[in-house]
Parts: C-alpha cells; sequence; structure tokens
C-alpha cells in the first residue's frame, strides 16, 4: 500500500492495512516541512520460534507504532527515527513488514522456556 507524499495534509488522513496476519491502523498526518508524522496501532499475531528449544509458538503483537516520514534526505542527524521515503511515496506495507521482521529477529523464548528459566533459578 503506497501513498503519495504530496497528498498528506494537516488534516489526520485513516490508513490501514494488513500484512502476515498483523494489522496497522492508524493516522498520516502532516507535521513540518517534507514531514509526516504516521501514528498508528500494529495488532496481530505472529508465528516466532523459540531461540531456545526451537518450537514454534504464537506471539501477540498489540504495540503502538509512532514514526517520522519524510520525503527528503534528513539534515537533522539528532532525530535517527525519521523513515525517509525520496520517491515521494510512502510504502505503508513496507513499514509494516519491516517492522514485523524486526519483532521476528530480536531475541525471544516461548512461554515454556521463560517458565523453565525461572524454574532454574528457583532450584539454585
Ligand atoms: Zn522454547
Amino acid at each position: 500500500m503506497k501513498i503519495v507524499f504530496d497528498k498528506i495534509g494537516s488534516t489526520a488522513k485513516p490508513i490501514g492495512l494488513s500484512s502476515k496476519g498483523v494489522r496497522l491502523e492508524g493516522t498520516l498526518q502532516k507535521s513540518g516541512y517534507h514531514q509526516v508524522t504516521l501514528d498508528a496501532q500494529m495488532c496481530g499475531e505472529i508465528e516466532l520460534s523459540c531461540d531456545r528449544c526451537g518450537d514454534i509458538y504464537g506471539y501477540m503483537i498489540d504495540n503502538k507504532l509512532r514514526l517520522k516520514l519524510s520525503d527528503l534526505v534528513s539534515e537533522d542527524k539528532v532525530d535517527l527515527d525519521i523513515i525517509e521515503f525520496l520517491d515521494g511515496e510512502i510504502d505503508l506495507s513496507y513499514i509494516l513488514e519491516s517492522e514485523i521482521t524486526s519483532i521476528e529477529s530480536s531475541y525471544h523464548y516461548c512461554d515454556k522456556c521463560d517458565n523453565n528459566d525461572e524454574d532454574f533459578e528457583i532450584e539454585f
């Protein structure tokens, strides 16, 4: 799902899309010169494989997502959270998929292993 950068004004524009079973819903709003703010909620369930036992388990996502988007190369090196869309189109599918990928690639244990860890510590 792509949205032309210049079509976003100071009135919040509602957006909604799904990818890999995760729903992203929220608004896009112009927040400055060549800058748009995405204010959204991610909801859904993805499959993760446990980094300890390799089991596949369902992981519920319910995260707020707030990002700054720009259609220019950011001069402001202090603000590293800006995502640049230099072709003038905001690719919401790309944003959602990269958020899902970053969750998938982070270190995670299934519930079983999480609990085992606690038991382990109590025994000592
Ligand atoms: Zn596990």
